[in-house]
């Protein structure tokens, strides 16, 4: 039976009442209903593609084995792994917030600064999950669109952004563009706009080497979210966090769960974050499968934009029957074509070298049959 809203049903807040459910399509079904056949190629939410190094399982196993009981609640400070993030991020490590993925930075930094009726600004198109955060706190968010959604936003932050705006948000690189926003940008608006929480999301800094962190110290209105779920390869058990001055840091702390961050996920991070070589090779392995996978798109006919991160962006003719034949061959990519001023569009996670030959080998084998697959709109 179909579940319905009874007329007597309590209602939530009318800010939650107007969003629509986030349509989390997420492969994971199909992959593991998958009979045998071809591995799986999950490259639709930038994830890495490839599982941590050996030594981050075993850091796991030992821990269930009993450092730590699964009966008592994690370390609430996270201390472990804040004084590793610190030696990472060149920070103290009471400028730190771990977090539930960088999703749980994001959603605290709404519900801390935000009111009902605050203005935020975001560029368009972006990760949607912040604007539905800020949107559940009554914000209203303001997009601001260049009309090339490729080129950086700053001038448009700069001329079109109210100075009252509580919260300015720029992912860098931005999801789904793949833009990074330059330092030097990024101080501007910080001195722009003094009154605004500015929120920098690095979740794919690691893959461009660009970061604003140095100027956390100089601006007392800037925070940078960060994540383990791209190319720290741990996505599955969630942690992110933020960088912001102590000021900022005692204000999230009203409001944190200090709970949020699980024994296994606090485990995990401080391993990996000891595995420098892997993460590097990785990074570096990503950049060289990207730029060869755009080549060899590019020799196929198809309009492909590269980026810093581990995605490309393909524009096709018909985005829906090119994610359709890819998954016939057990090959996940996300169609991005539904965002306002982004039609066309697909984006595909860059993995492994091996795995974007693997990809390629997929495509040419549907281009025997469906000769028009990577065509272009208006072609
Ligand atoms: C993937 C992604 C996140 C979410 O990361 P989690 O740490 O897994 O919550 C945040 N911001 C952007 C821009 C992303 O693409």
């Amino acid at each position: 039976m179909a579940h319905r809203a009874r007329r007597c049903a309590p209602s939530p807040s009318r800010y939650v009442k107007a969003l629509t459910p986030y349509d989390a399509v997420s492969s994971l079904g199909k992959i593991a209903s998958a009979k045998e056949g071809l591995p799986p190629l999950k490259l639709d939410w930038n994830e890495s593609t490839i599982p941590p190094p050996p030594r981050v399982q075993q850091a796991i196993l030992e821990f269930l084995l009993g450092k730590h009981p699964l009966n008592w609640y994690p370390d609430l400070s996270a201390r472990a792994l804040r004084e590793a993030l610190a030696d990472y991020v060149g920070l103290p490590p009471d400028w730190i917030l771990v977090t539930n993925g960088s999703d749980g930075a994001l959603d605290l930094l709404c519900r801390t600064y935000l009111e009902p009726g605050d203005e935020v600004a975001t560029i368009w198109p972006t990760y949607g999950h912040f604007i539905i955060f800020a949107k559940a706190c009554g914000a209203t968010v303001r997009e601001v669109e260049n009309e090339d959604c490729f080129s950086v936003h700053t001038e448009s932050i700069l001329r079109q952004v109210s100075p009252h705006a509580k919260v300015i948000y720029v992912a860098s690189p931005n999801n789904p563009t793949g833009v990074v926003t330059p330092k030097e940008d990024v101080a501007r608006i910080c001195k722009a706009f003094p009154e605004s929480l500015v929120i920098v999301d690095e979740a794919y800094f690691e893959f461009s080497g660009k970061t604003s962190a140095s100027l956390v110290p100089e601006f007392e209105n800037l925070v940078i979210t960060r994540t383990f779920s791209k190319c720290f390869s741990i996505a599955a058990v969630r942690v992110g966090y933020l960088l912001a001055n102590t000021g900022i840091v005692h204000e999230l702390k009203k409001l944190h769960n200090p709970k949020s961050v699980n024994a296994i996920g606090q485990v995990a991070a401080t391993a990996i974050l000891q595995e420098r070589e892997f993460r590097e090779s990785f990074v570096q392995e990503v950049q060289t499968a990207r730029e060869s996978l755009v080549s060899a798109l590019r020799a196929r006919g198809a309009e492909v934009r590269s980026t810093e991160a581990n995605f490309v962006l393909l524009r096709l003719a018909n985005p829906k029957a090119f994610v359709q034949a890819l998954e016939s061959v057990s090959v996940y990519v996300r169609d991005r074509s539904e965002i306002r001023g982004f039609s066309g569009y697909v984006r595909i996670t860059v993995g492994t070298k091996a795995q974007m030959e693997d990809l390629i080998c997929r495509i040419d084998k549907l281009l025997e049959s469906q000769p028009t697959l990577l065509e272009p709109p208006n072609k």
